[in-house]
């Protein structure tokens, strides 16, 4: 994982010396002296973190804090406030400007790997929402366009604390029990089903449990599918860094070291829940844009891209399986003037009504499309002619026999339908062939009265 770090200290060895680190495990790496310059490379967005020295002339870390915070440009930066003096108060002052997390100096590469791995990813994260809300709007996604990027809450996190010790948990329980919904469990056996069975924005394992492995159970929650991405933080005493470094190898997101200090606590937890729910939100978001593409959004039917992309599949596995395929094209009679006469939301909701008719009429592996405006396309496979006809008009005459509820339930239509039906023939045809076939059927049952089902034979 690659990110741009901005480093900013007064004292240009503190920067060379963070720079080099951060060079050696391939990050980018900005400078800057002072508070302003940051200010500067910040908002035009030129990096990914900050690490900001706390103590600086002028305008101090916690003062460049606030105000990227402040700026909506510059809001969703993660920053790592860079502590001189090990001092809780520090950290409370960093948190109250709202730093993301903490390095107190001198830094351990281990630390400073860490935090930053962990804050380039949610970063990466936020980026990548932003980015299909842009997409989503390019693509005139009205539904996404719609939706501004929230950021979602760190509050309220389901969070479960494996650990044995009372003394122990006692504290992470004050500590993140204001804030979060807070378990804890004591035999690390019941952890992995626990965490398998509910949704935890994160889980806190001490490394200390008795005639236990707190890493097998680290690396088990990566392998299960339900817990794969549920944030890990592991508790540790000073002198685990092997046990840490194997954790974070094994994919291990987080780690503080004991005495647990709340605020640093808090301040990870934050992270971590954030990060956590922004995935989630960016995999509903990625759902939403594929349904938002192959789904009209009127009806919920598939729309004609779907069926477009859809329709070779369906036709080379009838000529490959010899079996036959039939398409049927409906389209609603005298559709304008029910616009016309009752307005384009009863409109609306016949095309509604009949989509939701149309989806009960057929068969699960028959592929339902609204083609656009007031026609719909049926793909049948395994269905012959004859049974298409059939399909056609049992749909037909269930069209005509139920008028059409409209207006909230205050009035009542009757809708007429006609259809074409088209089947495959032989192995030379074509989807669009079968399409014009079906077409012509319909254009002959409206020319000859419409509310009837015509076949085109080849
Ligand atoms: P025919 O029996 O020959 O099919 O006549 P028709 O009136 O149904 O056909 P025509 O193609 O002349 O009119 C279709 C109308 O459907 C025109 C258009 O305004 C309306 N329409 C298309 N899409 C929508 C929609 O999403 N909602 C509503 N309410 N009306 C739509
Ligand atoms: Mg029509
Ligand atoms: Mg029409």
């Amino acid at each position: 994982m690659t990110a741009r770090v901005l480093v900013v200290d007064d004292i240009e060895a503190n920067v060379k010396l963070l720079q080099a680190r951060l060079m050696a495990e391939y990050f980018e790496v900005l400078t800057a002296s002072n508070g302003p310059e940051a200010l500067d490379i910040c908002q035009r967005g030129q990096c990914d973190i900050v690490l900001l020295d706390v103590m600086m002339p002028g305008m101090d870390g916690y003062e460049v804090c606030r105000t990227l915070k402040a700026d909506r440009r510059t809001a969703h930066l993660p920053v790592i406030m860079v502590t001189a003096l090990d001092q809780p108060s520090d950290k409370l002052n960093g948190l109250e400007a709202g730093a993301d997390d903490f390095l107190t100096k001198p830094i351990s590469d281990l630390a400073l790997q860490t935090r930053v791995k962990s804050l380039s990813r949610l970063k990466m994260v936020t980026d990548e929402l932003h980015l299909r809300v842009s997409t989503g709007r390019e693509l005139g996604l009205d539904e996404i366009s719609d939706t501004a990027v929230e950021l979602p809450s760190d509050r309220d996190g389901k969070v479960l604390v494996v650990d044995d010790r009372a003394s122990s948990y006692e504290l992470i329980v004050t500590a993140l029990g204001k804030l979060h919904r807070v378990t804890v469990v004591t035999n690390p056996q019941d952890a992995l089903f626990k965490a398998a069975d509910e949704n935890y924005d994160m889980v806190i394992i001490s490394l200390s449990i008795e005639n236990f492995d707190a890493l097998r159970l680290c690396s088990q929650l990566r392998s299960l599918d339900r817990t794969r991405l549920v944030p890990l933080l592991l508790v540790a005493q000073e002198g685990d860094e092997a046990a840490l470094i194997r954790g974070i190898d094994l994919g291990v997101n987080d780690y503080i070291i004991r005495p647990v200090e709340q605020n640093e606590l808090i301040a990870r937890s934050k992270t971590q829940i954030r990060r956590k729910r922004l995935n989630d939100q960016l995999r509903a978001s990625v759902q939403n844009t594929m349904e938002m593409a192959v789904k009209d959004s009127l009806t919920g039917l598939n729309n004609r891209r779907y069926f477009d992309s859809h329709s070779d599949n369906l036709i080379n596995k009838a000529i490959l399986g010899e079996k036959p395929l039939s398409l049927i094209v409906f389209d609603i009679d005298f559709f304008k003037k029910v616009n016309d006469t009752y307005g384009h939301q009863a409109g609306d909701d016949v095309l509604k009504t009949f989509s939701e008719r149309l989806n009960k009429n057929v068969r699960s592996e028959d592929l339902a499309c609204r083609f656009g405006g007031e026609e719909f396309v049926i793909a049948m496979p395994e269905t012959d002619s004859a049974l298409a006809y059939v399909v056609a008009d049992r749909m037909r005459r269930e069209i005509a026999a139920h008028p059409f509820v409209i207006d909230g339930g205050k009035q009542q239509i009757s809708v007429t339908v006609s259809a074409g039906v088209a089947s495959l023939q032989g192995k030379d045809d074509t989807i669009d062939d079968m399409m014009k076939r079906a077409d012509e059927a319909l254009y002959e049952a409206k020319r000859t009265g419409r509310n009837q089902v015509i076949s085109k034979a080849a």
